[in-house]
């Protein structure tokens, strides 16, 4: 498939460039001595990760350590609820510790381990990135640094609790707001005092070159698991495809399996509030083009043109910008992005949860209350929806907030 010159039968050979660009997003926007770091991780990347040994472990540590294969759901009561439309969910949630970010932390890991470092150092928000790294860092006896603003230590105490029993460093970060993006730049900086020993894990498709090429590939197993086991179930492929798109990584993840078929590929933000800014977080819907963070792509911008506040029920989708891939094939008409508010996520996470059994994550959630909402336009076909988290660490606000609807 070919759309607007790019070739998709050679897709993931092509994208991104060498120097790490889909397009004119992505790139290495980053102090020179961090561009040495991010050429070894790079240069590891193609030496080690693309190795019959390096695979052939990660695939073993999948299966027994993760638990994958997750297997596909048939969404039979939530379908018949609607009419002909089968929607059926990738079950992200049962990947061990309850989300897909350990499939990219457990790759980012194996490769520090290859690499000879002693220490895998990252940032969390909420906390979800932090567990995940943390876990992952336990699994493979490496230190464990997770910078995080001291406003989110307060917020997320079970996230740092988990973090502490598996053996993470938690470093508090109490300078400007003490939230994520403090949390961003103290990580930078100890990492580029520290790049010898330690390798930065980023939590998403984002960040300087090569994080979201890395990030992606590592996460395209849930993709490549999918179009096989759905082909398999049905005997053909979806009409459509569906995810939420924080960072992206998810959403990149599950659509590289698809990203050369006939199936239409939705990535859905998060609408918050409403459309003004700083009620949501739908940096591909709103947004424009500049560099934050280490790269180029579709950001939400203050009036000086910096990273703007953004908001969203999902601590795990209010980031303002996304992945350069993402980007790039909003760009193309590739994926449709589209977005769905808080009161339409938090109807789908009980209906979801009271049809079906299954508690999703909030940010999970916007994706189903999509799916719900295009299999009503739909006469006949199918849905898969990418299911990347249980809903767990959500229940207590929920019940703060909306009580038991
Ligand atoms: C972190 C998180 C997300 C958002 O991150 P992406 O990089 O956009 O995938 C989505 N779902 C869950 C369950 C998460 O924990």
């Amino acid at each position: 498939m070919i759309i607007n010159g790019v070739d998709f039968n050679n897709y993931f050979k092509n994208y991104p460039s060498k120097d790490g660009f889909f397009g004119k997003y992505g790139g290495c926007y980053i102090s020179d001595e961090l561009k040495a770091a991010m050429n070894e991780i790079n240069e590891a990347y193609f030496n080690i990760c693309k190795s019959r040994k390096f695979v052939a472990e990660l695939r073993r540590i999948r299966k027994e350590f993760q638990g994958r294969p997750t297997p596909i759901t048939h969404l039979e009561r939530l379908s018949d609820q609607i009419g002909n439309v089968q929607i059926y969910a990738k079950r992200e949630d049962l990947n061990h510790t309850g989300a897909h970010k350990l499939n990219h932390c457990m790759g980012e890991a194996l490769l520090a381990k290859y690499m000879g470092k002693k220490k895998v150092i990252a940032e969390t928000g909420a906390g979800q990135h932090g567990v995940a790294l943390a876990t992952a860092a336990a699994y493979f006896g490496l230190e464990c640094d997770i910078y995080m603003g001291s406003v989110d230590i307060k917020k997320q105490a079970p996230n740092v609790a988990r973090m502490k029993i598996l053996g993470a460093n938690v470093v508090e970060v109490t300078h400007g707001l003490a939230t994520l993006k403090e949390a961003v730049d103290a990580a930078f900086e100890a990492y580029s005092k520290e790049y010898k020993d330690a390798i930065y894990c980023i939590g998403s498709v984002l960040g300087p070159h090569p994080f979201p090429m890395m990030v992606r590939d590592f996460q395209s197993v849930v993709g490549f698991e999918a179009r096989e086991q759905f082909t398999e179930m049905t005997g053909e492929l979806p009409d459509s495809i569906v995810a939420c798109v924080g960072g992206g990584s998810n959403a990149a993840g599950f659509f590289a399996g698809f990203l050369n078929d006939p199936v239409e590929i939705y990535g859905i933000e998060p609408l918050g509030r409403g459309e003004k800014l700083g009620d949501h977080a739908a940096s591909l819907k709103f947004g424009t083009e500049g560099i934050m963070h280490g790269f180029n792509s579709i950001m939400l911008k203050d009036e000086n043109g910096e990273p703007a506040p953004v908001y969203s029920v999902a601590s795990g989708l209010d980031y303002p910008s996304s992945g350069p891939e993402h980007a790039f094939l909003h760009d193309l008409g590739r994926v449709k992005y589209d977005v769905v508010n808080d009161d339409d996520t938090i109807d789908a996470f009980f209906r979801l949860s009271r049809t079906e059994g299954i508690i999703p994550a909030i940010e999970s959630a916007h994706a189903v209350a999509f799916a719900i909402r295009l299999a009503e336009q739909m006469d006949h076909g199918s849905v898969l929806v990418n299911l990347s988290g249980r809903g767990d660490k959500d229940m207590d606000y929920i019940i703060e907030n909306y009580g038991i609807k």
